[in-house]
């Protein structure tokens, strides 16, 4: 597996894949790893190391991604190859994107957040935490000191096609297109941050809006898209915008035939915004002049993100590794492998 002696390759776009551990629940239940990680790139899933009776498997199939991460990484390491080399891209006036993608439960909010499932919640660890410490070391150094440069944070959540931000009390939002196809979150928080440590504030903050009044957090997240924010500021124009992604889940096959109308909508909502998603960077990846922005709510604010010269996107596909999740597994790995 990886190390971090390993390069750090340089694409305008990253694809990576992070199995996580067989948690409590899945191991009390006697759920079996399906998932290898043979080198640094490759991800196998394939029939238990254990015996089993087989009822049902799919054959064997073999991924190969950018960089593929096996349960012993840390956050420190996904984010090394990930979202630390797109830091840059912000201070040389372009525009980065991270994206985790996966089924409820894979981590995502744990890659992207920190961890959110004990008491001792902490989101100082994830990746919008250590971003924002490497933005305000890369502002140390003079050739950026010298360009006085501002930093601000915003933080929103999309939940089925509507904007809310969760740093003013979860505000419903408008978003307007101009003439000049510039994308605009009316009333969006943009606050100033000094430090890492306000940052971190905000994300906590946010959180807890986020998941406030919901009688299941994971419940609630798991159908809203969490979009956060680092933008750069020099004399009040934009210089650039790192935006970082924690998406819905993915596993939306029980939404289609739920017989109550406001889950076929949210999940129809969340199956068109990731289509969506895929699309936009398959265009950026390809520098097609016409990116398909407008087709989700998701896409749409994420606009100037897409085009232009020096935009770069890395997306996190984070799987479960247990054989009752293969289907959504093999789904993750499929779309991934699609975003090349
Ligand atoms: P998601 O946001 O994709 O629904 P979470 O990030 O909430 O999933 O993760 C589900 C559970 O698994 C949480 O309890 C989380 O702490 C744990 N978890 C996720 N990823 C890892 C990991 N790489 N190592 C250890 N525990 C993890
Ligand atoms: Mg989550």
């Amino acid at each position: 597996p990886l190390t971090s002696n390993d390069a750090i390759e340089e694409h305008r776009i990253c694809v990576c894949v992070r199995a996580r551990p067989l948690n409590k629940k899945e191991l009390s239940v006697k759920d079996l790893d399906v998932i290898t990680i043979p080198s640094k790139d490759v991800v196998m899933v394939h029939e238990p190391k254990q015996k089993v009776d087989l009822t049902r498997f799919l054959e064997n199939q073999t991924f190969r991604f950018d960089y593929a991460f096996d349960k012993s990484s840390t956050n420190e390491m996904v984010y090394r190859f990930t979202a630390q080399p797109l830091v840059e891209t912000i201070f040389e006036r372009g525009m980065a994107t991270c994206f985790a993608y996966g089924q409820t439960g894979s981590g995502k909010t744990h890659t992207m957040g920190g961890d959110f499932s004990g008491k001792n919640q902490d989101c100082s660890k994830g990746i919008y935490a250590l971003s924002a410490r490497d933005v305000f070391l890369m502002l140390k150094k003079p050739v950026y000191k010298k360009l006085d440069l501002q930093v601000f944070a915003t933080f929103f959540e999309i939940y089925s096609g509507k904007v809310f931000d969760l740093l003013n009390r979860k505000a419903k939002l408008r978003v307007l297109e101009d003439g000049k196809q510039q994308v605009q979150v009316v009333g969006l928080q943009e606050r100033e941050v000094k430090c890492t440590e306000e940052v971190l504030k905000l994300i906590e903050m946010g959180n807890s809006c986020r998941t406030s009044g919901q009688t299941s957090a994971n419940a609630h997240s798991s159908r809203s898209h969490a979009v956060f924010q680092i933008i750069l500021r020099r004399r009040g124009k934009m210089h650039g915008k790192f935006s970082l992604i924690d998406l819905a889940g993915n596993e939306r096959g029980a939404d289609t035939s739920s017989a109550d109308r406001q889950t076929r909508l949210e999940g129809a909502e969340i199956n068109k915004s990731l289509l969506a998603l895929k699309e936009c960077i398959r265009a950026l990846g390809r520098n097609k002049p016409h990116t398909p922005f407008r087709a989700s709510k998701l896409t749409q604010v994420l606009r100037d993100s897409f085009i232009g010269e020096n935009s770069r996107t890395c997306m996190i596909a984070t799987i479960s590794p247990g054989m009752a999740s293969c289907e959504n597994t093999l789904n993750t790995l499929r779309y991934a492998n699609r975003m090349k």
